[in-house]
């Protein structure tokens, strides 16, 4: 492969560290914007166990690396296990991107939000005075709720299964943040499913709500990268809503992460085809 037989004593490495991690997208997409820009660079994946996030985190400041990404089940424990945390992660309660320091210290970031918001711009989406809600109160969901509120969405609703969960991520919106039910969506003008419903698997047919409550007026968002269409996006399309799927969040926290190891710009288009041409 072109990276690793031009990897040599002066490359910087880069990872995400996970658990499971080997369907991660992201080394395609690093890989290749490395390749783009003619950076030095190679980014791995490392399976790392529950519980031995802050082992991986000296392990990364030990080597000297250049940039760790961080995934499922480990956001939160990183947030612990960094030397400082931005705002950001920390009122998100997560960290999804290590940048190392000049000193040797460790920076934990959480690019999902932003990277989020500049995917809802693509779709031509300005959350500013806007009614919006989020299905489910994980990770993904909190970093997305917390977004919208500082992006100026007028009413945060969170739509949680586990009632508690949900209200913890709806007062990261403030007060523009509550919880609510499904009966919301009807009214709003922005869904967003952060729930892992109808990711590739046994459940893909699955929808995480009434498809009935979704029509005209509005952008229904499904985070969940695979399958590229989700059963949520070909119905709330066949009821007349505005569509978009997972990648372009991936790619864009991706990006963001791209920006603050190297100090370059993101390749961003070269970036998606490689995550589109992974994701198969
Ligand atoms: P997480 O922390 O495990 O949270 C999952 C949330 O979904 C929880 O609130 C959970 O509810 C809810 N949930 C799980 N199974 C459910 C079910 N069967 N019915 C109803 N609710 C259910 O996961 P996460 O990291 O936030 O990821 C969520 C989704 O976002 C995944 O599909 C992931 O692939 C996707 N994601 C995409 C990107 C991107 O860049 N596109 C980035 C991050 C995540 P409870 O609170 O009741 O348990």
């Amino acid at each position: 492969m072109a990276v690793s037989a031009a990897a040599g004593a002066h490359t910087r490495v880069a990872a995400v560290i996970g658990s499971p991690v080997r369907h991660s997208l992201s080394p395609a997409m690093h890989n290749a914007a490395f390749r783009e820009l003619g950076l030095d660079w190679i980014y791995v994946a490392f399976e790392v166990p529950q519980g031995s996030v802050a082992a991986a985190l000296a392990g990364a400041r030990a080597l000297g690396m250049g940039g760790l990404s961080v995934t499922i089940p480990h956001k939160a424990a990183a947030l612990a296990a960094v030397d400082e945390a931005t705002p950001t992660a920390t009122a998100v309660g997560a960290v999804n991107t290590v940048v190392p320091r000049s000193d040797g210290s460790l920076l934990g970031d959480n690019t999902d939000g932003a990277g989020f918001l500049a995917s809802l711009a693509e779709e031509g989406f300005d959350p500013s005075g806007r009614m919006c809600a989020v299905l489910g109160a994980g990770g993904a969901a909190r970093a997305v709720v917390h977004a919208l509120a500082g992006a100026g969405a007028v009413e945060v609703v969170v739509v949680n299964r586990t009632p508690g969960r949900g209200e913890a991520a709806a007062a990261l919106a403030g007060a523009v943040g509550r919880v609510g039910t499904a009966a919301d969506l009807e009214r709003v003008d922005l869904v967003v499913n952060a729930t892992p419903v109808g990711l590739a698997g046994s459940e893909a047919d699955a929808t995480p709500v009434d498809l009935r409550l979704l029509g005209p007026g509005q952008l229904v968002v499904d985070l969940v990268p695979n399958p590229a269409v989700t059963t949520l996006m070909r119905g709330a399309r066949e009821r007349g809503a505005g569509v978009a799927g997972g990648l372009g969040m991936l790619v864009h926290q991706g990006a963001t992460a791209f920006e603050l190891w190297t100090g370059r710009p993101a390749p961003i288009g070269v970036m998606r085809a490689a995550a589109a041409l992974a994701l198969g």
